[in-house]
């Protein structure tokens, strides 16, 4: 039955918990699952897996995964859009069963080889950085990242107070809001990521690896701006998803 699943090995996993991101990002559902027959998949943090609804059919989506690899459960973050698979994925329930294809990608943290970091996120794009950052708390390391991370809305920011939090591991969170100018409540940064922005918050760019993630727009334009302030390519590690 499950052979005409287009990708191979995969798990079955039980949702156990379905939340609303913290304090109510309304749009980004957090899927936390544990695997059926407890054998977990291995992976590094900020990688992907496909997920499947129905094995019967060919319909599947890739999702970073926000869990850390020490985790017992897997979690991913879905922008609920309401497009072909997540209008199918919000019919879901806790102790539904989904299947999910082994992790991969390039895009991956390795926080014993990486010194100095940047991450830069967009939207749902902060996702693999959710990995990374649990991870770097796991192994009980104390690592020097700074994170600018857009998001239309204040409202967007997932799980905030939990990133607030990872200045325990040696992270410096920025948020940026793209959208509401006019929120005098906002006092943090506004508008896109840019490199003027990134500047007033880091004085070391050329000696930090950059991690970016977001839309293929907001991951073309800022490779662009850090090419041109002499960022080596190997130095930029990049998640497209979509257009
Ligand atoms: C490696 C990888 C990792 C990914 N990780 C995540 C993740 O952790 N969380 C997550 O929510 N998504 C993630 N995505 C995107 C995900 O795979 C789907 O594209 C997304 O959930 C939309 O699927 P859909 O079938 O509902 O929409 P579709 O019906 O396929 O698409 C509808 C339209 O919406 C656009 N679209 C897709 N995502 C968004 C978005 N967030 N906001 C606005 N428009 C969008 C599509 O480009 C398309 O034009 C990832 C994609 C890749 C390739």
């Amino acid at each position: 039955m499950l052979g005409k699943m287009a990708l191979k090995p995969y798990l079955i996993y039980e949702i156990t918990d379905l939340t609303k991101g913290e304090p109510d990002s309304p749009k980004i559902t957090s899927f936390k699952l544990v695997s059926k027959d407890g054998q977990n998949f291995k992976f590094l943090p900020g990688m992907f897996s496909s997920i499947f609804i129905n094995p019967e059919d060919k319909l599947f989506r890739s999702y970073s995964i926000a869990s850390s690899p020490l985790s017992r459960h897997m979690e991913f973050m879905i922008e609920m859009i309401n497009g072909k698979f997540t209008s199918r994925l919000s019919g879901l329930k806790v102790n539904d069963e989904i299947y999910i294809s082994e992790p991969r990608g390039n895009f991956v943290y390795n926080p014993e080889n990486v010194e100095k970091a940047l991450f830069l996120a967009a939207g749902i794009g902060i996702a693999p950085f959710f990995s990374m950052l649990r991870y770097v708390r796991d192994i009980d390391m104390k690592k020097d990242i700074t994170l600018l991370y857009s998001v239309k809305h204040k409202e967007d920011i997932v799980n905030p107070s939990e990133l607030d939090g990872f200045t325990n591991i040696g992270l410096n969170a920025v948020f940026t809001v793209t959208r509401d100018p006019e929120d005098v409540k906002w006092k943090g940064e506004t508008g896109r990521i840019n490199i003027p922005m990134i500047k007033r918050h880091i004085s070391d760019l050329n000696s930090r690896t950059v991690y970016l993630c977001g839309g293929i727009k907001f991951v073309k334009d800022i490779v662009s701006e850090l090419v041109a302030e002499g960022i080596r390519d190997e130095d930029i590690k990049r998640d497209i998803w979509g257009e």
